[in-house]
């Protein structure tokens, strides 16, 4: 090779190093839907791709927040849930889809999850913030009409539910809209990574953060307001469902806002939080939330079973298990805490 073609192989390979490592943008959007906060990063090489993303990212959870809302008069569920029985179109085929995949969740874990528990939701006031607690008859009579496996689904007709039922996507719309938005924010030239933080319990990560290495993400500790400790996680969602979140006390009882099908009543399981890390945001929030439900022993079992996600249990009285893909992920902010690895 000659002086003058090394020089310009050296300028080259100059120009790529410098082109692979550009100053990294970052911005960021907060906006409030599906009850909470949301908040959205977006990181990449360039900023006004980034803007784009993130307006754009916005828009749409408004429009799946809009299509979903249980409570907004003019949604896809309110109509369903006052059609009295009749069939009612969903908007759009992704509404449909989702419907299909969240049933085949409840089916999967047993009725576990269920879409159908929202008259029960609604009975202990946690969507009007009026809480009661029903009585056992009332109890029983909800219970009853909870059951996933009378939503009927047909390809011409729609959607429709027994009269006396209602649905909701409480469970799930959070993770749904991460995978909605991360399907395209993967593809999106300029955008390198981001970060979708949809109201604490549901975050989903895309790439891994400016600078290099995965993204970190405080777990909270579900008996009291700091940090249980800290999970790594690059292109995956994690999702964590626990009677902290959401809750009333009354004569000294605390009741929460997920609710076991059978009883129409807030889950007693024993577990105080279930956090799922799993490649799909659906499958993490639905999941989080069944396995609450379902309890260690049953959670454990369904996870030995399935093996497709990764699960940190945490009890009642504190103790902490998770699976092996967590092993090196997650670290306690108290170094000296016990973790127990399943098996
Ligand atoms: P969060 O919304 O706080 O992230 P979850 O993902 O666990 O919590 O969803 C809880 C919401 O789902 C409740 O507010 C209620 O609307 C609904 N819900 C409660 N229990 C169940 C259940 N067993 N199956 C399906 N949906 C439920
Ligand atoms: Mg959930």
């Amino acid at each position: 090779m000659t002086a003058a073609r090394r020089l310009l192989a050296l300028a080259v390979l100059c120009a790529l190093l410098a082109g692979c490592a550009p100053q990294t943008k970052q911005v960021e959007r907060t906006v409030f839907a599906m009850d909470t906060v949301l908040t959205l990063t977006v990181c990449g090489t360039d900023r006004s791709a980034c803007q784009t993303a993130a307006d754009r990212a916005v828009t749409e959870l408004s429009a799946i927040d809009k299509a979903l809302s249980a409570t907004g008069e003019d949604s896809f569920v309110w109509a369903l849930n006052h059609a009295n029985g009749a069939w009612v179109q969903p908007p759009e085929t992704w509404v449909d889809a989702l419907l299909a995949d969240a049933l085949t969740l409840c089916a999967e874990t047993g009725g576990a999850l269920d879409l159908t528990a929202y008259p029960a939701v609604q009975a202990w006031g946690f969507t009007s913030g009026e809480y009661r607690v029903p009585d056992r008859t009332e109890l029983e009579q909800l219970a009853s009409r909870i059951d996933y496996r009378a939503v009927e689904r047909s390809e011409r007709q729609g959607v429709r539910l027994p009269e006396g039922m209602e649905l909701d996507f409480g469970a799930v719309a959070k993770g749904y809209a991460g995978d909605a938005l991360a399907a395209w924010l993967r593809e999106t030239p300029g955008v390198t990574s981001a970060l979708l933080n949809l109201g604490q319990s549901s975050i989903q990560t895309i790439g891994e953060r400016p600078g290099g290495g995965p993204w970190r993400i405080a777990i909270q500790d579900p008996s009291g307001e700091g940090t249980l400790g800290v999970l790594t996680a690059s292109d995956c969602a994690v999702g964590t469902s626990g009677g902290y979140q959401r809750y009333f006390e009354s004569d000294g009882q605390t009741y929460w806002h997920i609710l076991d099908p059978e009883t129409a009543a807030p889950a007693r399981s024993g577990l105080a939080s279930v956090t799922v890390v799993s490649p799909s945001g659906l499958t993490s929030d639905g999941l989080s939330t069944a396995l609450f439900v379902m309890g260690r022993e049953d959670a454990v079992a369904w996870w030995r079973e399935r093996q497709d996600f990764d699960v940190l249990l945490v009890e009642e009285d504190g103790s902490i298990s998770l699976t092996p893909g967590l092993a090196e992920s997650f670290t306690p902010s108290d170094p000296g805490r016990e973790v127990n690895v399943l098996s």
